[in-house]
């Protein structure tokens, strides 16, 4: 409190229309550990750096707005999320950031990779990735995905539907040639996170349902089939996920069904995905448990569910996505306009409009995700203003941070930087409103290394095949 400034009735309560998990931070120029990755500090200037360089020069080099991925962190944490899991298989999820440069990386630090489109795998090939290290999803593969697949040689594919079934033992007759497959199967969990990104209560779109038996049905069709080779059986639950609840319950459906299987054929499946969806800390109130401690976690739910069922334990595997890219990935902006606008009841809500928006992260308008924020070229001492955080679309919904605390100063030519931006941002970006893409670009001991550049006009103009 002792920072606070009030300035005028404009904002004579600071926090009455602030969220209630959002608590009025004691000093708004501090960074909360958990929130960015490990080589991101404020220098003694109060700049925001990271990885060597500060916000300002990396924007001098590459403009604004910008996707800057702290390698190191990025390998580290992918590194870590293997050596947690021993001897489970670690999938890192392409879709939450693929370029070539992470393919390579995963590879080299010796993770698995999914990928669910044929433009994924293109990425995850090109990269170097190991395909027998690739695994393949998509709940409407075409024919041109799966015979890319096939004849990559992906370690697995998860089939999703009983015509792909069909579809794959077509194209396997057509390419001599076995498919390794995993079944989806929706375990009936509901996840406690958004409604878009949970994935396994019975109605959406994904799996085979066990409950309705169509899991059972597709695993013992899938058995029989000289075309497939069925690994095993693929769950999963949602994403965003912070309890084990939700995969203590998966884990139990799934072996259950594994159990099943063993009685009506006599085979015990060898593999049991568990998928991703681990939570991390978009804003200070997430505590994301760590690595070590989710692995602890679902071997000692696992190995208990194995032994009441009289099951082996399977050779296990996760996917985490945005636990691996998300935390090491910050997006910068430059403020364009501040304004504060009357909500009512003399109160108001300042908007700081930045030079990027819903077309670089969707993620706050298609699912009310929620994002922080700090002033990155400077330190200030003015006190915090709840502020909202939002783009330059043609939307009401164009928002980046919908509630943070902000220096009362902010002005245009400021840079806002937003954490845990690494996951789903770039992945999800779009055109919209013609506004081209901004770069990823890598930083490590103060050097830049482009991943993706800018897009450009001319990149846009160039599909255009107009007049
Ligand atoms: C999206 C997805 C993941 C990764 O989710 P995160 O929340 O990024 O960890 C893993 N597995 C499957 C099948 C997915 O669809």
């Amino acid at each position: 409190m002792t920072h606070m400034h009030v300035a005028g009735a404009i904002h004579a309560d600071a926090t009455a229309h602030a969220p209630q998990w959002l608590t009025l931070p004691e000093d708004v120029n501090a960074l909360t550990k958990q929130l960015w990755s490990s080589n991101t500090r404020r220098t003694d200037a109060g700049e925001l750096e990271i990885a060597g360089r500060t916000a300002a020069s990396i924007i001098d080099e590459v403009g604004s707005p910008v996707y800057v991925i702290d390698a190191d962190d990025f390998r580290s944490r992918a590194r870590r999320w293997r050596e947690a899991f021993g001897d489970w298989q670690v999938f890192y999820a392409g879709k939450s950031f693929l370029c070539t440069t992470v393919a390579r990386w995963i590879n080299e630090e010796g993770l698995g990779l999914d990928v669910c489109s044929g433009g994924e795998l293109a990425v995850a090939l090109r990269g170097g990735m190991d395909p027998a290290r690739i695994g393949m999803h998509g709940n409407n593969k075409s024919d041109d995905e799966l015979r890319a697949a096939l004849a990559a040689g992906v370690g697995r594919i998860i089939v999703d539907s009983s015509q792909e079934i069909g579809r794959l033992e077509r194209l396997c007759a057509e390419l001599d040639t076995v498919a390794e497959v995993m079944i989806r199967v929706t375990t009936g969990v509901e996840a406690h996170t958004h409604e878009y990104i949970a994935t396994a209560h019975e109605d959406q779109k994904f799996g085979f349902s066990i409950n309705g038996g169509a899991a059972l049905v597709a695993l013992v069709r899938s058995h029989h089939s000289p075309y497939l080779h069925l690994r095993g059986v693929h769950s999963h639950i949602g994403s965003q996920i912070f309890d084990t609840d939700g995969f203590e319950v998966a884990a139990r459906r799934t072996l259950k069904l594994i159990a099943q299987f063993k009685e009506a054929t006599g085979t015990e499946l060898g593999e049991l995905d568990l998928g991703g969806g681990f939570g991390i800390a978009y804003v200070k109130e997430d505590t994301p448990a760590t690595p070590e401690e989710l692995a602890a976690g679902l071997r000692s739910i696992v190995e208990h569910e194995c032994r009441g069922f009289g099951l082996q334990v399977p050779l296990m595997s996760v996917e985490p996505g945005r636990a691996i890219c998300g935390p090491s990935g910050t997006a910068l902006y430059t403020v364009g306009t501040v304004k504060a606008v009357e909500i009512g009841s003399g109160q108001a809500r300042r908007y700081i409009s930045v030079d990027g928006g819903m077309s670089d992260n969707i993620r706050p308008a298609l699912y009310a995700a929620e994002y922080s924020a700090t002033l990155a070229n400077r330190a200030s001492s003015t006190g915090p203003v709840l502020s909202r955080v939002v783009g330059k679309h043609c939307e009401g919904g164009d928002i980046l941070v919908r509630d943070e605390f902000l220096p009362d100063d902010v002005m245009p030519g400021d840079l806002i930087a937003v954490p845990a931006a690494g996951a789903y941002s770039r992945s999800m970006a779009s055109n919209y409103n013609h506004v081209p893409r901004p770069p990823v670009v890598a930083v490590a001991d103060g050097r830049i290394t482009t991943l993706l550049r800018r897009e450009t006009l001319d990149d846009l103009l160039a599909l255009d095949a107009g007049a």
